[in-house]
């Protein structure tokens, strides 16, 4: 794992608005993709308290179409990096929620964990604006309890990206739950 990151250096130090005490590094650092992709990451990171910020940059724009899928199977799992582009239709499928490619669709540029409370907030409103005798709504308070699970690390499940144009990636926090299936051009005509 020790030559995955490399180029890693401290390009910028200032003292940490959030204590006023710390120092925070501005630490840049160059990821190597498995399919041999690069990812530009920028890290502030305060050395007191714990004021952290990460920041993702695709560095190669090359990234092969297919099908990304990675199991969450604890809290770490959950910390996991995901860039949907729009071309990319991310799944759980255990709990049937599906985000469809699309221009109208958000970027997803965020962590499992961020993908989740986004999932729980469209749900959320959702189930708001049911009719109070609606029979679907108590589908949706397990569904709710089973998300609410998700994000505390107490529900396994899978994530997937199907990305036909390709440009959608994961960073896994442990490779070894993560899965890379390539879509060959010629199969999808
Ligand atoms: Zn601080």
């Amino acid at each position: 794992m020790t030559n995955e990151k490399r180029n890693t250096e401290v390009v910028h130090s200032f003292k940490c608005p959030s204590c006023k005490d710390g120092i925070i590094d501005i630490i840049k650092s160059i990821y190597d993709l498995p399919d041999g992709d690069k990812m530009l990451i920028i890290k502030f990171e305060c050395n007191t308290c714990n004021f952290n910020k990460n920041d993702i940059i695709p560095l190669t724009t090359n990234l092969e179409p297919g099908i990304m899928t990675l199991q969450i199977l604890d809290e770490d799992d959950l910390k996991s990096k995901i860039y949907r582009s729009p071309t990319g239709k991310l799944e759980i499928p255990e709990l049937e929620l599906i985000v469809e490619p699309g221009p109208r669709a958000d970027f997803y540029y965020t962590n499992v964990q961020g993908i989740l409370f986004r999932f729980e907030s469209a749900v959320s409103i959702y189930r708001n604006n049911l009719e109070e005798n609606d029979q679907e709504k108590s589908e949706i308070d397990e569904l709710l309890v089973d998300l609410n699970q998700a994000i505390e690390g107490k529900f396994d499940f899978t994530l997937k990206i199907t990305d036909l144009q390709g440009g959608s990636y994961i960073i896994p926090q442990d490779k070894s739950k993560y899965t890379f299936e390539k879509i060959v051009k010629k199969d999808l005509e």
